[in-house]
């Protein structure tokens, strides 16, 4: 085999509910992770060595939190490695990752990157890793890689890697806005606990149910999904990046359903009634001044998968 392509979803957290800080430096999750049409693409050829580059959102001359690494840290690298490893094959290929999903902006664009080259680099080595084999080194690799190659919409708890698949029936529609600058996602987590330790938001004891977005996803209306999201990670994301607060605004005036900040942001995800909603949502968005990007998603959509 030449050449195999693979590509994989950018998620958003529809429910988030994060636990306390654990020993061992994670926060126990519950959370309700949905796939949206926001994809990114890997490209494998065979090679000598391993080699990356990466096009697109984060490339070139990207800064701080927002570049996007061609080496060792990049979690396409790592994840070529691990495969490489447990197959017992050598990990010579070049790769290339064509970013749409923006960096660091809570929309999981590195464990999606991850989850497209496990299945990219499977194919184009002939280690026929089964799927199970491959959820398993993508625990490993980050705790949204899991979802990133499962798709769809699925609970997430633990660390967000132990999932249980949800069912919906229904394409919701969704405006995403980017904003100019990413943010750390360890940095925000740390903020929550500062917040907690302060006593100003509520210290994460007991996790949100995840039922009411679960049981609202399944059959809709808009309205009461709308109702029912919640991010723990909000209160610290806007505590960060008070800029957001407008962003959140803009999108309330703009008729969205619901908005609220992708995982550990600073994305907007603002919820719409419909596709023709969405477009709406987006052109009022777009000319508000307050987003770097405004793009039109809908989820769920498949995981990581080959294309062609
Ligand atoms: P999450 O929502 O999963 O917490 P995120 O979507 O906010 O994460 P990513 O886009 O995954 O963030 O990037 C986070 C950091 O990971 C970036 O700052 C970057 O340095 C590093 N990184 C490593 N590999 C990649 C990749 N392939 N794409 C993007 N970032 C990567």
């Amino acid at each position: 085999m030449t050449v195999v392509v693979a590509r994989a979803p950018a998620k958003v957290n529809v429910h988030l509910a994060v636990g306390p800080l654990r020993p061992d430096g994670f926060h126990e999750l519950r959370t309700v992770f949905l796939a949206v049409s926001l994809l990114d693409t890997v490209t494998a050829r065979p090679g000598d060595g391993l080699a990356l580059t990466v096009t697109g959102e984060g490339a070139g001359a990207a800064r701080g939190a927002d570049r996007v690494p061609t080496d060792r840290r990049n979690l396409v690298w790592r994840a070529a490695e691990l495969l490489a490893t447990s197959a017992g094959v050598s990990a010579d290929a070049t790769i290339e990752i064509a970013k749409s999903i923006p960096a660091a902006a809570g929309l999981a664009g590195g464990s999606a990157d991850a989850a497209a080259a496990l299945v990219a680099l499977d194919a184009l080595w002939g280690t026929r890793a089964g799927r199970e084999d491959l959820v398993a080194l993508a625990a490993r690799l980050g705790s949204d890689v899991p979802f990133s190659l499962l798709g769809g919409v699925a609970l997430g708890t633990g660390r967000g890697e132990q999932l249980t698949p949800v069912l919906s029936r229904t394409r919701w529609h969704w405006v995403l806005g980017i904003a100019g600058e990413g943010l750390s996602t360890p940095a925000v987590y740390g903020e929550l606990d500062r917040l907690r330790a302060a006593g100003r938001v509520p210290d994460g004891q007991e996790l949100a149910a995840a039922e009411p977005v679960v049981a609202a996803l399944r059959s809709g209306p808009p309205e009461a999904l709308a109702a029912a999201l919640g991010n723990d990670l909000q209160a610290p994301a806007l505590a960060l990046r008070p800029e957001l607060a407008r962003a959140l605004r803009a999108a309330d005036e703009a008729g969205a359903a619901a908005a609220l900040v992708s995982g550990s942001g600073p994305t907007v995800a603002a919820l719409a009634q419909d596709e023709q909603d969405a477009v709406r949502i987006t052109a009022e968005l777009a000319g508000a001044g307050v987003f770097r990007t405004v793009r039109a998603v809908y989820g769920p959509v498949p995981g990581a998968r080959l294309v062609g």
